[in-house]
């Protein structure tokens, strides 16, 4: 099969051989796939990753040994798969296990390659409503719905998104379910109009960013959403949030950052991290159409292109590139 390596010299098409799975996984045939910053990242040299990426995909089960049923069916897949025997892995919480695998990010090969293997308990079938190009989004998708997991978002808060990239964007088109107030804030005037059309409230700002001035024009808000990307986004956060108000982090920079922690303490800030989410949740979302990524996709490449495909993926700006197999 082909497969696109990440390696010491960037990118390259390879030829491999199809993996070879257990009794307790399945072989999935890639039919799309979406290529997120985190692919961006890994071949800047994030996690030391080296291997073929993708995380954000959709496919078809070619087999599986233990659930002949679900062969022919349409997947998507939850990408972290915890070891199975620590603390963590004996209460279900495989997601935070120490020495779990991430699906194209950390030690299990992802979805950059015509065929990939996935745990069987990591498989989600993708109801007939739901497009491809929609379907592709659930990872991302449940990232940002895990924001309402965590912390209760009422709708008389208020509740502000930093960073209208794609994550950012996704964030702000799933919690508006929550609080019809929702404002996000970006540089992107093409990314605030999608925010826009959807009632959501924009901010343009332009660099430097001038994060006093928002909260003298807007006052504090209670809930700060980072998804800036940049190492410097929590400080910006901790510009605009109330005292006693909440900061979730969904930044991983390879940045260090330096946070403004007294400003925090004195305030009484709570800073949230968070990271993947429920794939179920994503897939409800979208079965019941409650958010559309459709305006999110930049362009479909061929397979055949990939390097153009990412080419275009690191241009600045850029929404969701996905490759079609
Ligand atoms: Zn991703
Ligand atoms: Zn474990």
């Amino acid at each position: 099969m082909r497969a696109v390596l990440f390696g010491d010299s960037g990118l390259s098409m390879i030829k491999k051989p199809i993996p070879k799975i257990n009794q307790r996984e399945v072989l999935v045939k890639v039919k799309m796939v979406g290529i997120c910053n985190t692919d961006i990242e890994l071949i800047k040299g994030y996690y030391g990753f080296k291997g073929v990426a993708g995380h954000e995909f959709v496919g078809i089960i070619e087999q599986s040994p233990q659930k002949p049923e679900i062969i022919g069916k349409r997947i998507v897949g939850d990408i972290n798969r915890g070891c199975g025997a620590c603390v963590w892995c004996m209460r279900g919480d495989g997601r935070h296990c120490p020495a779990r695998q991430i699906v194209g990010i950390a030690g299990w090969d992802g979805a950059f390659a015509e065929y990939m293997k996935l745990p069987l308990i990591n498989v989600r079938i993708v109801d007939d409503n739901i497009p491809d190009e929609c379907a592709v989004f659930s990872e991302p998708l449940a990232a940002a719905l895990e924001i309402s997991q965590q912390i209760h978002i009422t709708n008389n808060q208020r509740v502000i998104v930093l960073g209208d990239g794609k994550l950012g964007l996704l964030i702000a088109l799933g919690l508006r379910h929550f609080n019809h107030r929702l404002i996000l804030v970006g540089k992107h005037k093409e990314k605030l109009r999608i925010a826009a059309e959807h009632n959501i409230g924009t901010i343009c700002i332009g660099a430097p960013y001038d994060f006093e001035n928002i909260a003298r024009k807007e006052g504090l808000f209670d809930i700060v959403i980072e998804a800036t990307g940049k190492a410097e986004g929590i400080n910006d956060a901790l510009k605009i949030v109330r005292p006693e108000g909440i900061i979730v982090a969904k930044t991983t920079s390879r940045d260090f950052s330096k946070i403004d922690m007294a400003k925090a303490v004195v305030d009484e800030i709570s800073i949230i991290g968070s990271r993947c989410g429920d794939i179920d949740l994503a897939l409800s979302f979208l079965r019941n159409k409650l958010v559309d990524p459709m305006p999110l996709i930049d362009s479909i490449y061929p397979f055949e292109k990939f390097s153009e495909a990412f080419e275009r993926a690191v241009t600045p700006g850029a929404k969701k590139v996905l490759v079609r197999f």
